[in-house]
């Protein structure tokens, strides 16, 4: 192992081990010489988990195919490749009960896909013997600091290390902190800790994880009431049985946001009577959604994030088959019931709390007595509302500046950061969903894989 400040090749840092972070260390490994180093540096146990892929419940599913999870953009069926390679008591288990094939409209329990990364990146270091350019610093980064001598990035033990270039892959910023009878973060071990299975709760929000939510608590078996609230009550559409591709003859512009909404309406009404359906109108529209939300004004932006968001969610974020059939069973037996509207007033009586909902329209107020609230609205993207002493640190500096609609941070079109003075920094680049404000089409892995290889390319 090199020793730590050696100044013979190149330095990159990488903040973040999740998806994002463990890639564009594979991808900087396969290019790298000898001489450089390449540090990744996660808080957590895990590399090349994060947020999405931590999850043990094997319901927990991925609202991906298989087919389009390839790490690699130039190998699409990789990931179904390794699927098939697994051992048989591996592969068992993992696709659609009663199904033997394990093919690309699979779709597969999300720890699997963490085992995937896992496997790829420690194959690069432990088997093809890259070790020595590759360091894992299992620890927070909470400072980066500029001096004469270049850039040191600073780690909670308080250990410093000089590098060259620091990329934040730090992704998804984890949802609030909990307060009596409030649970902020739904993916914490603790957030059933102590429930009975009969009690009532509320989640805020209907999307994915809220999904993930019910499935974690129907598996511990709780038969309890289940109140589901958001503002328009909307779920995510479920995936289609079977893909069907379809090609934009004509890509749309995304100068004009009524216009754009009226065109992408059209041709899901095309696709819908060519029998290949509304999804495949959302699914074609990917390669360009980037394209389209740079076109837009700010203003058309926020508009888009003000009334057009949810809608868009709903229809882009779709979940798995399997899944859905269970929230809808729920749904239809009554054990999850779905409430439009916003909290008005909660007030905690004893261990349990009152929950006052303004219902959507004029449709008055609902009161409901629920042993626990949890917050399933999702990951957080306000950087200034964080309590992350990196983040914290970088935005006191001057380093960094929040983007202007608070989606993450302000990146250029490289994923350069931009300072507090509006300079794009040629040393600290962003990857993953922070990026949002720049791309918008940027959390999920077909995305993320070509801005992994991009990144990569450009640091070496
Ligand atoms: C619940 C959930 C399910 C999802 N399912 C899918 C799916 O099925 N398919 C799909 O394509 N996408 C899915 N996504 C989208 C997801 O954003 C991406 O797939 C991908 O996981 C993002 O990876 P990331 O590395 O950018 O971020 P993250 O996974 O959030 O990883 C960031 C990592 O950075 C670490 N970190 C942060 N700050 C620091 C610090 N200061 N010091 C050290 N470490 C730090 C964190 O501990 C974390 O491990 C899902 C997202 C969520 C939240």
């Amino acid at each position: 192992m090199a020793a730590v400040g050696d100044r013979s090749g190149r330095r990159i840092a990488i903040i973040g081990g999740g998806f994002s972070g463990s890639l564009l260390a594979l991808h900087l490994l396969r290019r790298c010489r000898p001489e450089d180093r390449i540090y990744l540096v996660e808080r957590n146990q895990n590399f090349g988990r994060g947020l999405a892929y931590t999850t043990g419940n094997p319901n927990h599913l991925l609202n991906v195919r298989a087919g389009n999870m390839s790490a690699f953009p130039d190998q699409p069926d990789h990931f179904v490749r390794w699927l098939q390679n697994l051992p048989a008591d591996q592969r068992a288990g993992i696709g659609e009960p009663n199904t033997a094939t394990l093919g690309a409209s699979t779709f597969v329990p999300r720890r699997v896909y963490g085992n995937y990364i896992q496997e790829l990146l420690g194959d690069k270091i432990w088997r093809e013997g890259q070790g020595h350019n590759f360091f894992l610093l299992t620890d927070e980064a909470v400072a980066l600091h500029r001096d004469g001598k270049g850039l040191s990035l600073e780690l909670a033990v308080g250990r410093r290390y000089p590098v060259d270039h620091v990329v934040l892959a730090v992704g998804n910023f984890p949802p609030t902190a909990s307060t009596p009878g409030y649970f902020g973060d739904p993916w914490s071990s603790t957030c059933f800790e102590g429930l009975a299975p009969d009690a009532p709760v509320l989640m805020l929000g209907t999307g994915l994880t809220f999904i993930d939510t019910v499935l974690s608590l129907q598996d511990r078996g709780h038969t309890g009431k289940i109140y589901a609230l958001s503002r328009r009550g909307l779920l995510p559409r479920v995936h289609a049985a079977v893909p069907a591709p379809w090609q934009y003859e004509l890509p749309p512009s995304g100068r004009n946001l009524v216009k754009l909404l009226r065109e992408v309406r059209g041709i899901a009404r095309i696709a819908e009577s060519a029998g290949v359906g509304w999804r495949a109108a959302i699914d074609g529209l990917r390669p360009h959604t980037q394209r389209l939300w740079q076109e837009m004004s700010l203003p058309e932006r926020a508009r888009f994030l003000r009334h057009l968001r949810p809608w868009w969610d709903a229809h882009r974020h779709r979940a798995a088959p399997r899944v859905m059939a269970r929230i809808e069973q729920a749904i239809g037996s009554g054990q999850v019931e779905l409430l439009k509207g916003r909290i008005g007033d909660m007030a905690r009586l004893d261990d349990t709390s009152l929950v006052t909902i303004n219902l959507r329209g004029d449709n008055g107020r609902r009161e409901v007595i629920v042993d626990r609230v949890i917050d399933c609205s999702g990951p957080r993207s306000d950087a200034t509302r964080l309590d992350q002493k990196l983040i914290q640190h970088l935005l006191a500096s001057g380093q960094v500046r929040p983007d202007p609609l608070r989606l993450g941070l302000d990146v250029d079109r490289h994923g350069n950061v931009i300072d507090a003075e509006g300079n794009a920094t040629p040393d600290l680049h962003a990857i993953g969903p922070i990026t949002k404000g720049t791309f918008w089409e940027i959390i999920a892995v077909p995305d993320l894989r070509i801005a992994c290889a991009a990144l990569a390319e450009r640091l070496l």
